[in-house]
This record gives structure tokens, sequence and C-alpha cells, in this order.
């Protein structure tokens, strides 16, 4: 039990301005808003050993969480998601020690449920009864999930090119859904004004604070689950940036509190395709600011985000980390996804596909070692895809004599 968080204060992420916490805040000077925490009282009161007896879930660091009170919990059941040797893929790809962090496995398909869990529960503790967000996809499905949970109204925007599996998901659990003819910047900005008109809480990546609190847990989880170390390299899908800052922001709370093993942080590659790069373009052109790309497209959808409101914090992650933003090929993801569901049978989601592409040609050039550990996050389900491979199956005719030759010639 906990009465109350151990929230010092929120800040402004792009002047530091300090910011009260336990009230409601959005977005400051335009920008991010993060959460502190009073970090010596943490450690006063927890150790790593007090989280082994506590169930497989999120919530298990909950000292390292912002709500006040746990009845306000939102859950749908947030497991711990396994971490998993893919020597099969490594040896395809040139990596000895590589692992895949499977998020596909949270509820609703995708790890959209930690940010979701996190933000729809302080909703909930600040009386909150509606909610509002632009998706490219999984986003969408997720809050409109545990907008049913916590009882509370959902509308959302999204793309008309979304995928369906996205569209149906959210509509399903009762969110009220409109397509855009447009980029999900453009729902953001409908959003933003549905928000006011209908006073509803904006719930857009980044633009409230507790979304990448919730997406923490993937480096807290990450590094408990490898005994309090961290591996040499983390290639992750970057979009918005929730999840690359997140974990960032985790592995920075575990050094404070001197709870990792050795003080060594991962060199962290933020992964997107050439079809929507603005991210890599900006690390390539060594700017703190990215500018949105010409023609923004990408079946990965959650990487089709022209515009982040946290590009600093991106890049000022990977700089930090000695990383690299680096694009992998629009019209290789299929191949990679098929590569990476054949050889280990884990259902690899397009976004995460194009972070093997990155580790293809990372490990063909040198930037990371063949013998290096390296943790590649699987941010989906493969299955909420199906317009993103085309697959043709023969039938078989079954009336006559079967020609077992010719059938086990094209196995
Ligand atoms: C949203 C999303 C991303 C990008 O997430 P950020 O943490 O906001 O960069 C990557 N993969 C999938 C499957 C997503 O839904």
């Amino acid at each position: 039990m906990f009465d109350s968080s151990f929230v010092s204060h929120l800040e402004g992420a792009i002047d530091g301005t300090i910011l009260p916490a336990r009230t409601i805040q959005t977005t400051h000077e335009g920008r991010p808003i993060l959460v502190r925490y009073d970090l010596d009282r943490i450690g006063a009161a927890v150790t790593r050993r007090t989280f082994q007896g506590r169930p497989q879930s999120m919530w298990r660091y909950r000292e390292l969480l912002p709500l006040d009170d746990e009845r306000f919990i939102v859950s749908l059941g947030e497991t711990t998601t396994p971490l998993m040797h893919c020597p099969r893929l490594g040896e395809r790809l040139g990596a000895d020690k590589l692992f895949i962090k499977d998020e596909s496995r949270l509820p609703t398909g995708s790890f959209k449920a930690r940010g979701m869990a996190m933000a729809v529960s302080m909703a909930k503790q600040f009386g909150i009864t509606g909610l509002v967000a632009p998706t490219a996809g999984n986003a969408g499905g997720a809050m409109a999930a545990y907008a049913a949970r916590a009882g509370m109204d959902c509308l959302v925007f999204m793309p008309r090119d979304t995928p369906m599996v996205n569209r149906y998901e959210a509509a399903l659990h009762g969110a009220k859904v409109f397509l855009i003819d447009g980029l999900i910047n453009d729902c953001g900005r409908i959003a933003r004004q549905a928000a006011e008109a209908l006073d509803l809480f904006d719930m857009s990546t980044l633009k409230e604070p507790y979304r990448v609190e919730g997406k923490k847990t993937m480096g807290l989880e990450l590094a408990e689950q490898m005994g309090w170390s961290l591996p040499d390299v983390i290639l992750y899908p970057t979009g918005g940036g929730t999840g690359l800052i997140g974990m960032w922001k985790a592995f920075d709370e575990l050094a404070r509190l001197g709870w990792l093993d050795m003080d060594r942080k991962p060199r962290m590659y933020a992964c997107q395709s050439d079809g929507c790069p603005p991210i890599v373009n900006a690390f390539d052109a060594g700017l703190r600011f990215a500018e949105a790309p010409p023609e923004p497209h990408t079946i990965a959808s959650g990487l089709c985000v022209p515009v982040a409101v946290a590009d600093f914090l991106i890049l000022d992650a990977v700089r930090q980390s000695g990383g690299k933003a680096l694009a992998a090929e629009e019209d290789r993801i299929d191949e990679w996804m098929r590569l990476a569901c054949r050889t280990e049978g884990i259902g690899l989601c397009p976004e995460s596909a194009v972070c093997v592409g990155v580790l293809e040609r990372a490990l063909a050039e040198g930037e990371i070692g063949r013998d290096e550990t390296i943790v590649l996050f699987n941010t989906a389900a493969a299955q909420k895809y199906v317009e993103a491979i085309e697959i043709d199956l023969p039938v078989l005719d079954h009336t006559g004599p079967i020609d077992w030759e010719a059938l086990s010639d094209s196995c």
C-alpha cells in the first residue's frame, strides 16, 4: 500500500522550469513536461529486493510511478513481457547475443498499453471523465480499451490509412472514431480543438506527463530481467519517442538510485523508415530539433510521425548514449518482418522489422559488434498488421490424386 507517491515536482523539459505536481498539467512552452521523484526517499524506502516478491506487472515498480493512490489504478493486466534470446535470427544477422523483448503480449497487443494504463489511471485520480487523442494506430486502440475499463468517454482521430485492426479495436472498445484525410499531425491539431470544444483531456503523445512514465517501466523491467545490468545496445522503433525517452529516464533514475551493478548505459539506436525519417535527418545534420520530411509514408504506421514535440529529448538521449538515429529501407520492411517471424516464431510488427533492417546494416558495417549484447523491442503484434504483408496461398485440388512429389518440391 502507498498513500502518496514519491513525486517531488514536475519539470518543463525544454528549460527546466519547476511545475507543481498533483494538479492537471499538459505541456510547458508547447513542449513535454517530465515527472521528477525524490530519489533519496525512494532509496530509503525500498531496495531492489523489494520488487522480487511482487506480481509480474508494471505496477511492481510503483515507487517509481506517479500515482498517489493505488485505488485509481486502471488495469487490464499489464504483464511483465518476455526477454527472449534469438540465436537463429542472430545467426542470420551476425549477432551472438540478440534478444527480443516482446511487448506484443500486453493488453491490446502493443506496448502502448503501458503508457495508457499509467495516463488513464492518473486521469482517473484527477477526476477526468473524457479523453481525446490522435493516433497512428495502436495508441487509439489502447486508449479506447483503458477508457472503457475506467468508464470514461473516448474520442479518437486517425489517418484514413490507419491499419484496419486499429480502426476496429478502437471502435469495438466504444471510442468515437473519426478518420481524417491527412497525417497524424493533422489529427493532433483536430484533437487539440476537440479537447477545448468538448471539454476532453488531450492524451496526445508527450502532451501530458504520464504516458512516458508508463513506458518507463520497459526500461525498469529490462534492468531487472538482466539482473540489474543493461545491454550494450538497444534498438527501438521511434515515432513520437515516448518509449526511448521513457527508457532513458528509467536508466537515469536507476543509476541515481545506485541500483545498476555496472554503471554503464546502453547505446540507444532510434530506428526509423526512410519513408519518414525526421529524427535520423536531424541527427545526421547535428540539429537539436527535427523538421518534417517531405511526403512522409510508411507501412510501419507507428513510425509515421513527421513532427514530434519531444524531438530534442529523443536526440539528446541518443547522443548522450553514444548511439545513433538510423533509417532502414521502407520497401524491405516486409522482408525483415518475414525473416524474424520465420526464424524465431515471434510475431514481429513492421515497426520492429525496421530495427532488424538497421541492425543488419549496423552489424555489417561494424557499428555494432557481433559479441555485444543487443536488445530489440517488438512493440506490437504482427497479427495487427494484415495489410503490411501480401500472402498468396495455393489451393490444393483434393478431388483427384495428390502429386506429393510436386507438393514437396514447392515446400
Ligand atoms: C507508437 C508505436 C511506436 C513508436 O512509439 P514511440 O515510443 O512513441 O516512439 C513504435 N511501434 C509501434 C508498434 C507503435 O504502436
